[in-house]
């Protein structure tokens, strides 16, 4: 995850922070390759354009040019920006789950990852909350990915909600919300049916199943591997079914991750978290911070 940005600006730092003295042309010219940096690792234009001239702003000026460490200084402006341009509202590892049963929906197009994300937050919550999750497939167009969520739910020790062949995605997030009740679970997650790209029909079911699943939590979940592609799904579902949240998947492959720099910008919704691997355990939460020092290295 953001191996390539981090090389690029790292070069650029250092040759700034060996200068010494700076003048405020190489301040300038260090944020047109910070600008280009930011591009490459495809972070969308008006974001690029916009984080650079907050920094540029905040370099520019005697406090900088003229301390002691000026390279530092346009490095730590750099670090504070980033944090404030990917930090959201909210704690983004804690999800809204009192008044239990609490009711997540997971959303997203289909490949993105979505089950395999379902089920690394049920066991994340299981393990380290303490709750107790029922997890429920909604996707009636594909027995196989409600025999996947059954399976990994074995693998991972907790509950799938039983499967009804014939019923509607909304007959099912009731029986879910039911048999949560009754069962005394805290938490009981929706894993919608998925698409190949976003159609009318998609979105009417999710809808739907939003409508009488009330769901205390959204969470969007989408490739990070497809980059802008992935902030422009996020924009549409947001628009259509209001979503909380982001999981971006894959970023275990993203060696740029505009997508990540761009999603809170362009779409308002904070990153919760990230998928860094097929395997159960591999979802780390998004904290800008921790994910700033990364960046810059
Ligand atoms: P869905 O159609 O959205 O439910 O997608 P799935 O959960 O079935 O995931 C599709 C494929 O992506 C599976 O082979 C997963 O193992 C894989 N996958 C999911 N998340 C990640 C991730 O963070 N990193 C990697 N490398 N693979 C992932």
């Amino acid at each position: 995850m953001f191996e390539n940005l981090s090389e690029r600006l790292g070069g650029v730092f250092e040759r700034l922070t060996k200068q010494g003295a700076l003048s405020e042309d190489d301040v300038k010219t260090a944020l047109r390759e910070v600008r280009v940096a930011l591009l490459e690792a495809d972070v969308s234009l008006p974001v690029a354009r916009d984080f650079v001239g907050r920094v540029q702003e905040k370099a520019t000026g005697q406090a900088v040019t003229k301390s002691v460490t000026p390279g530092q200084q346009v490095v730590k402006i750099v670090h504070d920006e980033l944090v404030a341009t990917l930090t959201g509202e909210g704690d983004p590892g804690t999800l809204k789950i009192d008044n239990p049963p609490a009711p997540i929906l997971m959303v997203g197009l289909q490949g993105g990852g979505k089950t395999t994300t379902t089920a690394k937050l049920a066991k994340r919550l299981t393990e380290r909350e303490g709750k107790r999750v029922l997890m429920a497939s909604l996707d009636v167009n594909r027995p196989a990915a409600m025999e996947q969520l059954q399976i990994l739910g074995v693998q991972i020790g907790v509950d799938t909600l039983p499967i009804v062949k014939g019923e509607t995605p909304v007959a099912i997030a009731k029986r879910a919300k039911t048999q949560a009740s009754l069962g005394g679970y805290d938490v009981y997650m929706l894993d919608t049916a998925g698409r190949l790209s976003i159609d009318d029909e998609l979105m009417a079911q999710v809808e739907a199943v939003r409508d009488v699943a009330n769901p205390r939590e959204t969470l969007l979940v989408v490739d990070g591997l497809t980059g802008q592609d992935a902030v422009t799904t996020a924009e549409n579902f947001d628009e259509r079914i209001g979503i909380t949240g982001v999981v971006l998947t894959r970023m275990d492959g993203d060696g740029r991750g505009g997508a990540a720099l761009s999603m809170r910008a362009v779409t308002g919704k904070p990153i919760r978290f990230v998928g860094l691997g097929e395997k159960m355990d591999a979802l780390e939460t998004f904290e800008p911070d921790r994910i700033a020092g990364r960046i810059l290295g």
